[in-house]
């Protein structure tokens, strides 16, 4: 057994807020009173920013600058623009990320891309307990070709022998939305390459929270959400990034007229971009792009590695209150912050009803099937005297079993 972990007191944690550096971050949210929100990590807070940008877009610019808006605000390059800021985050190049679609949709490009440059393999390997869009985009994918591409589903463990060389493509989602376990995105990547595939790195819960350097990791594709960490609001665009070896004829299926070359010269032929502009297909959702936008100025002039730092240690306050108040709860997400992301999940069988029992209480986490409790720790607005609350909060209904009411156990259509 290892040493007695020291408990935090409330005082401790209060403690922990006044003497960190990040505390005025939260200032630029509007949180409502009461309310411990432990979910940043499935829609980010609404920073106040937003609200002031996007009612200036939809009065202003749309309002009375109407159509010619596309050139006096620069509407049409929002995408790259908003692209180039999440590329500062994500350890990306200027020009190599842009901002389109939903995540969904960016995986569809993505592994096609991927396949296209790998036509003599047919094998596409992911994790058994990645997200499901990220199976189900794979599996139609390999139906629409035909070509007998098959999904080699493996356990994290596995990943190292079932990348072998018939491998086309390696797609991954960098940090678990069930466990928040995090994979070594470089040393993967390396190996694939080695073995001549490619990879594809979903960062839907990696980007705004832990550091990542896509360079360095030597990345060939990767997408994530706008509406998680990044804080852009419900059903925000996601983004793309295609590694700058790969920009050479690139070219994705879904050939929209503003992936064009000359979008405006309304040519006959698809031409594709040159470059990740390639990566656009439609119209561009300029309301929820501007909210992106301006959401993301909580990030300027803050180091990720500096939020991650917070978010370990509202971590070990979390957990270590809870581990003390109630024994034997199950922690699914790894101890060594290295490989974990920004949130704590604890296995019961009865998790739903915890989490909406805690709910009732003001403390809003989330619930994955089966039996998962998931709390997201963004450290931009959380406090350490927060995540000490909601610990005591966990440990008082678990202990009490305040969650076995029936109220609790009804499931919602969105859980
Ligand atoms: C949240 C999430 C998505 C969401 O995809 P959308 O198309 O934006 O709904 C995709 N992948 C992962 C890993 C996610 O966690």
């Amino acid at each position: 057994m290892g040493q007695p972990v020291r408990r935090f007191t409330l005082g401790d944690a209060e403690a922990l807020d006044i003497a960190d550096d990040l505390a005025p971050l939260r200032s630029l949210f509007e949180l409502p009173d009461g309310v411990i929100y432990l979910d940043g990590n499935s829609l980010g807070a609404l920073p106040r920013s937003v609200k002031a940008r996007v009612a200036d877009v939809v009065e202003r610019q749309w309002g009375q600058d109407l159509i010619r808006s596309w050139n006096t605000h620069d509407w049409i390059d929002l995408p790259s623009r908003v692209g180039n800021r999440i590329a500062g985050l994500i350890g990306a190049p200027e020009g190599t990320v842009t901002v389109a679609d939903s995540t969904s949709i960016n995986l569809f490009k993505a592994l096609s891309m991927a396949l296209y440059l790998r036509p003599d393999r047919r094998v596409i390997v992911s994790e058994a307990g990645n997200f499901p869009t990220d199976v189900y985009i794979a599996q139609g994918l390999a139906d629409l070709l035909g070509q007998g591409h098959v999904l080699r589903l493996v356990e994290p463990g596995q990943l190292a022998s079932a990348i072998t060389r018939d491998v086309a493509v390696v797609l991954l989602t960098e940090v678990n939305y069930r466990s928040g376990a995090r994979h070594d995105m470089r040393a993967l990547t390396t190996y694939a390459h080695e073995m001549g595939a490619l990879t594809v790195w979903d960062l839907a819960h990696s980007a705004g929270a832990v550091p990542v350097d896509l360079t360095a990791a030597r990345a060939d594709y990767a997408v994530g959400c706008g509406y998680k960490f990044l804080n852009g609001g419900p059903g925000a665009p996601s983004f793309i990034y295609v590694a700058p070896e790969h920009h050479h004829g690139l070219r994705q299926p879904l050939n929209g007229w503003l992936g064009h070359d000359a979008p405006f010269a309304f040519e006959t032929d698809y031409r594709p971009a040159l470059g990740i502009e390639a990566m656009r297909v439609g119209t561009p959702p300029i309301l929820s792009m501007a909210a992106l936008d301006a959401a993301l100025d909580v990030f300027d002039g803050v180091s990720i590695a500096r939020l991650k730092a917070k978010a370990d240690m509202l971590f070990d306050v979390f957990v270590t209150e809870v581990e003390a108040q109630v024994p034997g709860l199950e922690l699914v997400s790894p101890r060594d912050p290295v490989w974990r992301g920004s949130q704590v999940s604890f296995r019961f069988p009865e998790a739903y009803a915890v989490v909406q029992a805690m709910i009732s209480r003001g403390v809003i986490g989330d619930f994955r099937g089966p039996d998962i409790m998931r709390f997201g720790l963004a450290p931009a607005y959380l406090r350490y005297a927060d995540v000490w609350r909601a610990a005591s909060v966990l440990a008082q209904i678990m202990r009490r079993s305040e969650w076995d009411r029936p109220e609790f156990k009804a499931r919602a259509k969105v859980v």
